[in-house]
């Protein structure tokens, strides 16, 4: 090894599905909504003349927009590049002390790898065998804690008893609740934050909002917290909101009634599928999120999971421990979800199971 290795940071990355170039696949992987943006996001007239702008540093009409639709002050509202910068900034910000942070063993892959990065202590607290989060585990002093509700892989929501039950017990350290999928099913932290200074509510445009490949994620929480993340984040990179992720987040968030068909939409094909895997033989934790965390009752999850991709059905698997028998798969459209169906009956009944 050269001595200037030695001061070189090192990271294990965090390794996101995969996103093939094929044009005929069904992919169920990466969490992705089914249904395309509102008509109103796709309307935007790009005015390209703009784009030699530097586009607005504090990304006012995204922030006021924000705030207007959740009934909120625009002081308690950070923007950023997907809820990964957003959770990103708010490790580097908020988790800042010698204690471990205490997040779930099973959880949001990232977590360990922002932990890592930063070198910031952490400890991770078995989920119990129904995978639930456990609110005792997160009694004892530490350095902050971040679970996302619901949680993933496991498309599992805690209720807001234990959400208080964490934060009753957590004054004096940040508490972050991720909620990318809050909008399938989840009950929202977001009635705490006045109450609970310490609270910040993350959300993201990436699952209900079908705009993933525009990258835009936000924060919310007291003004203070809102102030120290926004220190941060302007010593990093002032321009971080292009100009077309802030005009189409505004026009996305201004369109409730698409906004709730397609959420709707979604849900109701999760609880057709559900009943389904039920047939199948598969068991999973009640979804309140836009996947499933699925387990057959006799066929090894990675012997379906590699099936399913020779059929050309994408859906994610965790080669790790306590999961490694368990598919995670998105919610696609009703005629996707009806084709992997077909396609798990028919694989299944190949196995004599
Ligand atoms: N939190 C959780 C729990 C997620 O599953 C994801 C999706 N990978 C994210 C945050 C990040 O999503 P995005 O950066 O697209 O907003």
């Amino acid at each position: 090894m050269k001595p200037w290795e030695n001061n070189i940071r090192k990271v294990v990355p965090y390794v996101p599905g995969e996103q093939p170039k094929e044009k005929d696949i069904i992919k169920l992987n990466t969490n992705e909504n089914p249904y395309p943006p509102s008509p109103k996001v796709l309307g935007v007239k790009q005015e390209l003349e703009r784009l030699r702008f530097y586009p607005d540093p504090v990304a006012k009409d995204l922030v006021d927009a924000i705030a207007n639709y959740h009934g909120i002050s625009s002081e308690q509202v950070f923007v950023g590049v997907g809820s990964d910068d957003v959770l990103a900034m708010s490790f580097l910000t908020f988790f800042n002390s010698e204690k471990p942070i205490f997040f779930p063993d099973i959880t949001y892959s990232f977590y360990d790898v922002w932990a890592d990065l930063y070198r910031i202590p952490y400890e991770t607290k078995a989920l119990n065998d129904d995978f639930q989060l456990v609110a005792s585990d997160y009694y004892a002093a530490n350095g902050g804690v971040i679970f996302p509700n619901p949680n993933a892989p496991t498309g599992l929501a805690a209720d807001l008893d234990f959400v208080r039950d964490v934060l009753d017990h957590n004054q004096d350290v940040i508490v972050i609740v991720d909620e990318a999928y809050v909008d399938f099913g989840g009950e929202s932290a977001l009635s705490l934050i006045d109450e609970y200074e310490n609270l910040l509510v993350v959300r993201t445009y990436s699952k209900s909002r079908s705009m993933a490949g525009m990258r835009i994620g936000y924060a919310m929480g007291n003004p203070a917290l809102i102030k120290a993340i926004n220190d941060v984040k302007y010593s990093f990179n002032s321009y971080t909101m292009s100009y077309p992720s802030i005009v189409m987040g505004v026009a996305s968030i201004e369109d409730d009634v698409y906004f709730k068909e397609m959420v709707a939409k979604v849900v109701a094909t999760r609880e057709w599928f559900e009943t389904e895997l039920t047939r199948l033989g598969f068991t999973y934790p009640k979804s309140g999120a836009n996947f499933v965390f699925a387990s057959h009752k006799t066929v090894p999850a990675k012997e379906i999971f590699e099936a399913a991709r020779e059929a050309k059905i994408y859906v994610r698997y965790f080669n790790k421990p306590r999961i490694d028998n368990h598919l995670r798969i998105s919610i696609g459209t009703d005629e996707e979800m009806q084709t992997l169906v077909k396609f798990l009956e028919e694989f299944l009944n190949t196995k004599d199971n």
